[in-house]
Order: structure tokens, then C-alpha cells, then sequence
């Protein structure tokens, strides 16, 4: 039976249940933790090097299907080691899921068509990836070799929001993140107080080290002399303090029962960007878009490249592979020694190839997640002059999900906002909208977050929906624990002679990490086949 307490009016559980609750909370936690320590960033070897080439460079020749990061960085490599290749892209341009949206950039989708961005020049946004973590060597790797010019991107921001729209006392408020983080680290630090301050509690801790916890938990939460926490300036001002006879008024905290009855400590709110092993500080992005390492790719494997080449035949066999493809001139066909297969798993699926059962199954059952964006124009950046917001994230509870600020051109007049980011079921209902709808969707739910919109929009938007875009047809792979045993390793392995790369492949699905080091590892392993000798 649970014994029951009351703090301030309010019925909450007792110590150990909340201890409890806290270890159970851990435990759930901490598994996943470590299984990211598989994560953990693999330093960047060189490739085999010149030494190694073959004795006739142009005896072997490789097609890689789809120019994407992981088929550029196998193509660029292979040219390295001196075989010849040739890229094979369905787009107009490389890069794949890398798209930084410009004026005049394109994509389609398979239900809504062809949408064209109307942005003014110089402004851009990135509707894939738009953050590096510090640790991804292999993207900061190329980026070093190519010169690719990267600057701080602010993925967390106190000063941006949590909204909860129609839940609780707290709802359809702007909360800024910084006073949440801090009343929740202040309440939890009291009940912590409180539970070390009792003779009645086992702690495997000695009593001069309860004090010296209990010590680094006053200071965690500011919890005041008798262990209460009434509040900090560390959570903000509701005036800020300047000269003379003004010291400045910090805000009361949020009472703890809104906040839990408003869903703020809910999985749509709470440590969604900042615990993420990923998304910790510091991360990066490429100056000017994120598309610039693609391009410097690009510019070293022009005549390596077929653009507006669609695959649609794939004939595998024991001596090489057969690729048939369709240009602006009709049916094409191209034969290699090897083949690297960078196709997403849910486009190759409606292609016609002739691979073995393992490899079909996983390509026809391997799972992508749902994920859309929306770029926005503003003819005045109100986040930066109103409201001080200097890049991060916004987090709602409804269709929108995320607003991300930009981590560029600071101070200046214009700027692009990402009025969603959304993922899974609201991603999904997002889709099935036309780009219309979605953009009128996107101002309207962030007209409750930021009214500015009704007078800084200037109806200039571009939205992807990953999982309907041509040629994607999915953000990224995932798999369950089981499917990583079966698709996952099937695809791990060679079928004949062709090999799969891409994200999807690697423990980093959804990072161009992934992508990069699956295109070198395709390479290392067609290399070790050739000269006959191991490449780590
Ligand atoms: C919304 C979103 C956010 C992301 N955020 C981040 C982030 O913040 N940081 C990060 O590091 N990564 C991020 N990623 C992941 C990153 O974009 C991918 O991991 C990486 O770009 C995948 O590269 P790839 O070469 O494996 O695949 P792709 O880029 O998909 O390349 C495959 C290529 O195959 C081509 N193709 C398809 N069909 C055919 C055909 N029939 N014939 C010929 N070619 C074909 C495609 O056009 C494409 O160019 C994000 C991705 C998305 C979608």
C-alpha cells in the first residue's frame, strides 16, 4: 500500500516513491544511453592510400546508384585509389536528403507535384539536415579537406519556448525554457533535500557525504537555507536589472501542479533537444547552407556524375552488374565491374532488380521515419528584436511541433524561419495536406506562439514532406532490435557484386555521418576484394 503526503496543498508521493520513480526512470533511460556509446564517433582513418592502387587503375569500374553523401564520398574515394566510376542520380542535382532550399530550388512530391521556393536571395533554409554534432569526425573530416566554412548552430536556447496549447493552467502561454528548466531542477532539488535529510532513508552514502550532496543539491536547485526553492535569478527577470535604483525583479516560479497538469514535463516538452546525445552543445553547420560540402564533392567528380539519370533496372550478376537507367534521351544501359547501391530502401523497393531473398526482404520491409519541414519568410527577424532569441528551438504540443530560429546572419532585416519540424503521426497528418494547407497550418499555430507573424509574413514558404518527396520517400531508416539482426545484417553483406551503402546501414541512421562512413566502408570492402588484402 502507498502512504500519501501533501506539500503545499497539494496531495505527492512519498519520498521513496519518488526515489523509486527517479531510479525508474534511469533505468529506462540508461539502457539507451549506453547503447549510444555504440555511437560513439569512429576516428577517420585514411583510406587505403595511393600505395595501395592497383597496378592498372582503370581495370575495374564501379556504378554507384544515387548521389547522395554516401555514393560522393565512395565515388570521390574510389577516384582516389584510382578506379574508375560512374555516378548515377535521378535529381537534377546531388546531394539527396542534403537540400538547402533556395530561390529557385525544386522538389516533388508524389501526391502534391513539383513545388519551386520564391524566397529572396540570400535567404535559404535547410529542409534536411541543418545540425553537425561536434563529435561527427567524419563529416568535420570533409568538411577540413574541402574547406567548408562551419559555424556555431544554436540547437539549445533558453530563451525560446515551451507552448502547450489547451492543457492546464500553464497552456497557451509562452514558457520560456530557461524559467521551466530551472523551477523543475529547484523542485526536484527540494524533494531530493528533503529525502537526504531523513535518518529514515538508506543511502549507501556516508553522513559527511550525504552533506556534501545534500550541499550540491542546494546549489543544483538554489534551493534557499531551509531547503525550500522559492525561486532564482537563474530562471529570469520579470524586470531586468539596470542602473540606479533598480536591482531588478525576479519572477516567481511556476507552480509545480501547472506545470506537470500543462504536459511541460512531458515527453513533447521536457529534455527533448538537450539530452540527446546528438543534439548536445556544440554543434555545427556549414556557412551559407548545408549543402556546401555536397557541392565541393560535386565540383571534384563532374565527369563522374549522370544527373537526371532514374535507375530503373538493376541486373546483378556473378562476373558484374547491368544498371539500366532513363535520361532526357530515353533508356540507357551501363555495365561495372561492382555496384554500389545508395537508393533509400523504400525507393529501390519499386525498382526492378533481381537480388537475392535475404536482401530483397530487408529492402522491401525496412521501415522509414515520417518527418516534414516548413521554411517561412519574414520581413523582420521580431524573434531577435522582441523577443531576444538567437537560434534554438521552440517545442508545442500540437501539428507544429518545433519552430527552429536560425543560427545565421544574425541582426540582419529578413530572415527564414522553420515554422515546423515535425515528426512520426503529426508528420504523417502534416503530409496528407496540400502545400497550401500546410503553410496556412504553420502560420496559424504560430500566430498563438508569436503574433508578429500577422505582420512580418511575407507568404513566402516551402514545405517537404520526406516521406512523400520522390526519390526519398522516407527521412530515414530505422529498425527495431530484432530487425537490426536480420534486415540490417543482411544488408551488411555484399550479394554478389553489388554493395549497399548509405545511412541506413550504419548505427548512425539520420546523420550524414552515417551516410559518409557507409560509402567509405562500401569502398574499403570492394578494395579488399580487388588487391586481396584487409583494409581496417
Ligand atoms: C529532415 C531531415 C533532417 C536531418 N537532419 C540531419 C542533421 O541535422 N544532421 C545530419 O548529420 N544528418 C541529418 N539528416 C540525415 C542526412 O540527411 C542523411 O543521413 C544523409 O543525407 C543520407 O545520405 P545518403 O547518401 O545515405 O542518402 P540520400 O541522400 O537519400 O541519397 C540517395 C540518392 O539516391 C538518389 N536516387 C533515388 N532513387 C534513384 C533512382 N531510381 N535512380 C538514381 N538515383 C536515385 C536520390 O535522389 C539521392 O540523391 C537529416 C535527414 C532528414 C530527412
Amino acid at each position: 500500500m502507498t502512504e500519501k503526503s501533501t506539500y503545499k496543498g497539494q496531495t505527492v508521493p512519498t519520498r521513496r516513491e519518488f526515489l523509486t520513480r527517479l531510479g525508474m526512470l534511469t533505468g529506462l533511460t540508461l539502457p539507451g544511453m549506453l547503447s549510444w556509446d555504440l555511437l560513439h564517433a569512429a576516428p577517420v582513418n585514411a583510406l587505403p592510400d595511393m600505395a595501395d592502387k592497383l597496378p592498372n587503375p582503370d581495370s575495374k569500374n564501379v556504378i554507384i546508384l544515387g548521389a547522395g553523401l554516401s555514393g560522393l564520398v565512395a565515388a570521390y574515394e574510389l577516384n582516389k585509389l584510382g578506379y574508375k566510376c560512374t555516378v548515377i542520380e535521378a535529381r537534377e542535382r546531388v546531394g539527396g536528403r542534403v537540400f538547402t532550399v533556395r530561390k529557385g530550388s525544386f522538389s516533388e512530391e508524389i501526391t502534391n507535384g513539383k513545388l519551386t521556393a520564391e524566397f529572396d536571395e540570400g535567404q535559404y533554409f535547410n529542409a534536411g539536415p541543418s545540425r553537425i554534432p561536434h563529435f561527427h569526425e567524419v563529416t568535420l573530416h570533409y568538411c577540413r579537406e574541402f574547406g567548408v566554412k562551419l559555424e556555431v548552430y544554436n540547437n539549445i536556447n533558453e530563451a525560446a519556448y515551451y507552448f502547450s496549447e489547451g492543457n492546464g493552467k500553464l497552456s497557451n502561454r509562452k514558457i520560456k525554457k530557461g524559467t521551466l528548466h530551472n523551477d523543475m531542477r529547484g523542485y526536484t532539488a527540494e524533494l531530493l533535500a528533503k529525502s537526504l535529510d531523513s535518518s529514515a532513508l538508506d543511502l549507501p552514502v556516508t553522513k559527511e557525504d550525504t552533506e556534501k550532496l545534500l550541499e550540491y543539491v542546494r546549489a543544483e536547485g538554489a534551493l534557499d537555507i531551509d531547503n525550500i526553492y522559492k525561486g532564482s535569478s537563474r530562471r529570469g527577470y520579470i524586470e531586468y536589472p539596470a542602473a540606479g535604483l533598480y536591482p531588478g525583479t525576479v519572477a516567481n516560479p511556476h507552480p509545480l501542479n501547472d506545470i506537470i497538469q500543462s504536459g511541460l514535463i512531458g515527453p513533447d516538452f521536457y529534455g527533448v533537444a538537450e539530452y540527446v546525445y546528438e543534439l548536445q552543445q556544440t554543434m555545427l553547420q556549414m556557412t551559407g547552407g548545408n549543402d556546401a560540402l555536397v557541392l565541393e564533392f560535386e565540383k571534384r567528380l563532374r565527369s563522374n556524375i549522370l544527373l537526371n539519370a532514374e535507375v530503373t533496372k538493376i541486373i546483378n550478376g556473378d562476373e558484374g552488374v547491368t544498371i539500366l537507367y532513363r535520361n532526357k534521351k530515353g533508356n540507357q544501359q551501363i555495365k561495372g565491374d561492382f555496384c554500389i547501391n545508395t537508393i533509400p530502401l523504400k525507393v529501390l523497393s519499386d525498382i526492378d532488380h533481381n537480388y537475392a531473398s535475404n536482401h530483397t526482404r530487408a529492402i522491401d520491409k525496412t521501415a522509414y521515419i515520417l518527418c516534414g519541414k516548413i521554411g517561412m519568410q519574414f520581413n523582420r527577424r521580431f524573434w531577435e528584436e522582441d523577443e531576444e532569441i538567437f537560434g534554438g528551438i521552440t517545442h508545442t504540443n500540437n501539428e507544429i511541433y518545433q519552430i527552429f530560429y536560425p543560427s545565421n546572419d544574425y541582426l540582419s532585416k529578413k530572415g527564414m524561419l522553420i515554422g515546423y519540424y515535425n515528426l512520426n503521426e503529426r508528420a504523417r497528418i502534416v503530409g496528407e495536406l496540400s502545400y497550401a494547407e500546410r503553410e496556412k497550418l504553420a502560420y496559424e499555430k504560430g500566430l498563438l506562439i508569436h503574433p508578429q507573424y500577422a505582420s512580418t509574413y511575407e507568404r513566402k514558404s516551402f514545405s517537404v514532406s520526406w516521406h512523400k518527396t520522390k526519390y526519398s520517400l522516407g527521412g530515414w531508416g530505422i529498425y527495431s532490435e530484432k530487425e537490426r539482426h536480420s534486415f540490417y545484417t543482411a544488408l551488411l553483406e555484399p550479394d554478389k557484386r553489388t554493395y549497399f551503402a548509405g545511412d541506413h546501414l550504419t548505427y548512425l541512421n539520420g546523420w550524414m555521418a552515417g551516410a559518409l562512413q557507409s560509402g567509405r566502408t562500401a569502398v574499403k570492402a570492394i578494395h579488399s576484394r580487388v588487391t586481396g588484402k584487409t583494409f581496417l
